[in-house]
């Protein structure tokens, strides 16, 4: 029995594979499905800038996603909200050199970008600001709606006869079983530790895990509907994002999106929210007049430089970690669950192979 403690897209992508490979799983959530970063994520697939190893994985992420999509679909009948429209980047007259620069090195690193004259933005996107002086579209970028992604994984997974349990946090770990906040008492053979920000709780049972830390993310939600033109495409301008996501019976545009290090609180002073405004409005006018939706938070981790952290616990080797997901917990899921899976399940030499060589 395989224990997978957290159903973020961590742990329910993982379990998922696990599922996938044979292996009986079950995954314990202290709250509800999603209800970490991964409930709250803009989650759009956006491959960052650079050539290392990691920016491989988040291109091969990037490809993937359709066929898990497909893949989900065909299982749950659930659809995950993969949209495959594009980026539109925009600029303010102020930030064309930022800008410029940023779209030059996009260039030299192989990415797509169709330049746009504003009039062109216009006819993407018509409620931008007419103070758009310049702008680009980068067709390779997706997104996906997180929750739903969650949720169908954890439907998948119960299709497949394996247990998913909500409000059933982890308490305590021993050698080969772990109390639940139920009292239950839960035998594994491994034990895979997904909970995010919650991991430091375990540090003690397992001494060689490495220590997470928060890096805060505010979004405002607005209705897209109420804008005179909704928003269909993921805009990013210098200072954030807006992202429209359809929910049945609501059509909402995410505002966002803070990048608070060190930030615990769920509860964003007046102060990060004027900025989040200050930061939208003069892209999308409309912005101004428009009510909030409600404003979500959630904690990104990070370990130490904020790489990937997978791995099995040398002092409990019966024990793997799959943390520091940072900013890129959904992009990158569809190459590293798939590969952790595999690792915890053939696992020999304690070392990662394929993409994720890295342990
Ligand atoms: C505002 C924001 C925007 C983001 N945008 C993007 C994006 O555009 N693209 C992208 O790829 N990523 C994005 N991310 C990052 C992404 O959300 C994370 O990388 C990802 O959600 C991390 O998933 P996780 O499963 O590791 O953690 P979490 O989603 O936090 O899941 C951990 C789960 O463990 C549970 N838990 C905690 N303690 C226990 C316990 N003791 N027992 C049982 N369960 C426990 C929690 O309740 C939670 O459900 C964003 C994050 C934020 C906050």
């Amino acid at each position: 029995m395989i224990v997978v403690v957290g159903a973020g897209i961590a742990g329910l992508s993982v379990a998922y594979e696990l599922s996938k490979a044979g292996a009986d799983v079950t995954v314990l959530e202290a709250n509800t499905i999603a209800s970490g970063a991964s409930g709250v994520a803009t989650s759009y697939l956006e491959p960052r800038l650079g050539g290392t190893s990691i920016r491989a994985v988040e291109w091969e992420g990037l490809k993937r996603w359709p066929e898990l999509a497909d893949e989900l679909l065909h299982e749950t009948g659930k659809d995950i909200g993969l949209k495959c429209d594009g980026q539109l980047r925009v600029s303010l007259p102020e930030n064309e050199d930022k800008f410029l620069k940023d779209i030059e090195t996009r260039d030299e690193q192989g990415w797509t970008v169709e330049r746009l004259t504003p009039q062109e933005a216009h006819e993407i996107e018509p409620s931008i600001s007419n103070e758009i002086s310049t702008a680009a579209f980068l067709p390779n970028v997706a997104w996906v709606n997180s929750a739903a992604v969650c949720a169908a994984l954890a439907d998948a997974l119960q299709k497949r006869g394996m247990e998913v349990h909500e409000n059933c946090a982890v308490e305590k770990i021993e050698t080969s079983h772990l109390i639940t906040s139920l009292g239950d008492k839960v035998h594994f053979d491994k034990l895979i530790i997904c909970n995010g920000m919650g991991a430091n709780a375990f540090v003690d049972f397992i001494p060689d895990m490495p220590v997470s830390r928060p890096v805060r993310g505010v979004n405002l939600i607005f209705d897209n509907s109420k804008l005179s033109m909704p928003v269909r495409h993921l805009i990013k301008h210098h200072r954030g994002n807006m992202c429209p996501r359809s929910l049945v019976n609501c059509d909402h545009l995410i505002v966002g999106t803070t990048y608070e290090p060190d930030e615990m609180s769920l509860e964003p002073d007046e102060d990060v929210i004027a900025k989040l405004l200050d930061n939208a409005i003069p892209v999308l006018p409309e912005l101004q007049d428009m009510p909030l939706v409600k404003i979500t938070v959630g904690l990104r981790t990070k370990v130490g430089d904020g790489n990937l952290r997978l791995g099995r616990s040398q002092k409990k080797p019966n024990v793997y970690f799959s943390l520091s997901h940072a900013g890129a917990g959904f992009l990158r899921a569809p190459v590293v669950a798939p590969e952790f899976a595999k690792f915890i399940l053939e696992d020999e030499c304690g070392k990662l192979t394929g993409f994720l060589t890295t342990g």
